[in-house]
Parts: structure tokens; C-alpha cells; sequence
């Protein structure tokens, strides 16, 4: 008896783990579909500098409808990470974001400085060894120079492949800035952070909008740490004004988050472009 009702478990367990295998295989060809005839768009957030709430850059982040909704990136991007998808996704991203800029740019008349334009790259992606033509190819294709674009990857990736490492640096070879994304949730010691081709730390957001004293003080550390290592750091996910008042006594350096703006749909943040959002901190 006990035999037979294990094997139902078993055949009950199977049965799920075949419908979910099937629905994110299904996610799968819909997304790649997506990404041959449309259906992706990006959505530009702006970054702000803490003094002086002057936007200093933007972050793309990539949306996908389907099927009458609008399916969030934490839902498609594990789905894509599964297979070299989001390498061409990302790809993708890279020659949307930067073509984006320059024509904000042209649009601007500007020719040196101005707002840089990041792109979230997979770790996937950069374990890839494409992923320098990719970066290289992006730029070119935009007439963008590097020192506009940063890279945003997670710490995880970075500690776990050599390769990852390895492109990272010619990545940054090539002039474009890297900043760890989420920093704060992986387990990167100080160590190896100052050893790590790295511009930037963003502080997740989780630390940002903690309550929590214990919490807060490790922002302060988080900020004061990025400074000894001659890194920039970028709070993100700020969504008060109480919040970015203790980020400008940390001497946080850039602040992103709906208090500011959302991710914005280009033409909005075209409207943005060279424009001081101080939700009233320096008044
Ligand atoms: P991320 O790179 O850490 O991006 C920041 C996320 O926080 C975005 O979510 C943004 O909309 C959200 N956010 C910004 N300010 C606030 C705030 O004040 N409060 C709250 N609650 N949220 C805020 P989104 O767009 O849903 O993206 C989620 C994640 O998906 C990103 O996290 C990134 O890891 C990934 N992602 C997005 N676009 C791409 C992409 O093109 N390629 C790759 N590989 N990953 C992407
Ligand atoms: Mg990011
Ligand atoms: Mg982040
Ligand atoms: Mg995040």
C-alpha cells in the first residue's frame, strides 16, 4: 500500500513538473517570437546625482507584452536565462539602449559629457565569450562612445566564472563603465571587490528601503566602502524623501527610484533629458 502510494506521488509530482516544463518552454518560443517580430520595448529610468538632483543617466529596463499584459521582467528574464536567449535578448538591449542616446544626443546637439545609458547584462551573457562583439558591435552600430555606456551586473556572476571576469575586463577595456547591480545581496568580501574591474556599486534597494537602523548604518558602510575603493555608488529604489535626505548626509553620489521617476517610456524620457528632479531635499 505504502509502494503504491509513493508511486502516486511520484506520478502526481511528475505530472506537475511536466505542465510548468511545458509552460516555460511555451514562454520560451513566445519570447523569442517576440523578439523576431516585436512585442519587446524598453523603458528608460533616470538616475540622479544627490546634490544636485540633475539627471546624470538613465537605466534601460526591458518590457514584454503578451497576450493583452504586460509580463514583468523577474517573470521572462529566469525563462531566458535558461537557454542562449537571453544572450540575444540582451544583445538586443545593448543596440536599442545605445542607438536610444544617440539620437537623444543628436537630438540634444551634444557632443561631449551628458547623461550615460546603462544596460542589465545576464551572467549568462557575460560568460559568453559573444558578448564583447556584442557590446563592441553596439556601440559602433549607435556611433556611441564608450564611456556612455555602463554595464550593470550582479556580484554572483563575477565570483563565479573566471570567463565572466575575463570579458568583464576586456569590457571595460574597451572604456564602457561596470557597476554592480544589487549590491549588497551577494557575498562579494571587500577583498575582492577592489580587486574587480568595477566603476560602480548599486545598493539594492532591500538596504535603501529598510526601516531597520541596522539596515541603514549598512548603507552608511556600504557608501563609505565603495569611496575608500575610488568606486562611484548609486542608491536604488529610493521612494522618499527621508531616504534621500540620509543619502546626501552619506555623500551617496547617485539616487534612482520612483521619487524621482518611474521607468519612463522614451518619448517621457526624452522630456526628462537634462533636467534637475529634486524632490525638494536641497530647497
Ligand atoms: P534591476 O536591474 O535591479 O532594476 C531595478 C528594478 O527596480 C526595475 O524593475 C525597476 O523598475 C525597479 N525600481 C526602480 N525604482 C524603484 C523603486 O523606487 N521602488 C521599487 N519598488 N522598484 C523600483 P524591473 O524593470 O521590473 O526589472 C527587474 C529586474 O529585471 C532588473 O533589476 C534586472 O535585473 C532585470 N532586467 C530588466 N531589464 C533587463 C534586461 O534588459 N536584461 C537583463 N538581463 N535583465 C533585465
Ligand atoms: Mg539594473
Ligand atoms: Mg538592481
Ligand atoms: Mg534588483
Amino acid at each position: 500500500l505504502a509502494k503504491a502510494r509513493g508511486k502516486g506521488r511520484v506520478e502526481l509530482f511528475d505530472d506537475e513538473l511536466r505542465s510548468r516544463m511545458a509552460a516555460r518552454h511555451e514562454l520560451d518560443a513566445h519570447l523569442r517570437d517576440a523578439l523576431e517580430h516585436g512585442g519587446l520595448r524598453l523603458v528608460y529610468q533616470p538616475v540622479v546625482e544627490v546634490v544636485s538632483g540633475e539627471v546624470t543617466g538613465w537605466e534601460a529596463l526591458l518590457r514584454w507584452e503578451h497576450e493583452g499584459r504586460s509580463v514583468p521582467p523577474s517573470e521572462f528574464i529566469p525563462v531566458a536565462e535558461d537557454s542562449d536567449l537571453v544572450c540575444d535578448l540582451d544583445a538586443w538591449v545593448l543596440r536599442r539602449a545605445t542607438a536610444q542616446l544617440a539620437s537623444w544626443r543628436t537630438a540634444r546637439g551634444e557632443s561631449d559629457g551628458g547623461p550615460t545609458m546603462a544596460v542589465n547584462l545576464s551572467g549568462r551573457h557575460l560568460a559568453d565569450p559573444r558578448v564583447v562583439d556584442h557590446v563592441r558591435d553596439a556601440l559602433t552600430a549607435a556611433g556611441l562612445p564608450a564611456q556612455l555606456l555602463v554595464l550593470e551586473v550582479t556580484e554572483t556572476v563575477l565570483v563565479d566564472s573566471p570567463a565572466a571576469l575575463d570579458h568583464l575586463a576586456r569590457l571595460r577595456a574597451l572604456g564602457v563603465g561596470i557597476a554592480i547591480d544589487d549590491f549588497g545581496t551577494g557575498y562579494t568580501s571587500i577583498g575582492q571587490l577592489g580587486a574587480m574591474p568595477v566603476d560602480t556599486l548599486k545598493i539594492d534597494r532591500s538596504f535603501v528601503a529598510s526601516e531597520d537602523p541596522a539596515q541603514r548604518s549598512l548603507v552608511t558602510l556600504m557608501i563609505q566602502t565603495a569611496h575608500i575603493l575610488g568606486l562611484g555608488v548609486v542608491a536604488e529604489g529610493v521612494e522618499r524623501v527621508s531616504q534621500l535626505e540620509d543619502l546626501r548626509d552619506d555623500r551617496c553620489d547617485q539616487a534612482q527610484g520612483y521619487l524621482m521617476d518611474r521607468p519612463l517610456e522614451p518619448a517621457e524620457a526624452f522630456a526628462r533629458y537634462g533636467a534637475v528632479i529634486a524632490p525638494g531635499v536641497l530647497s
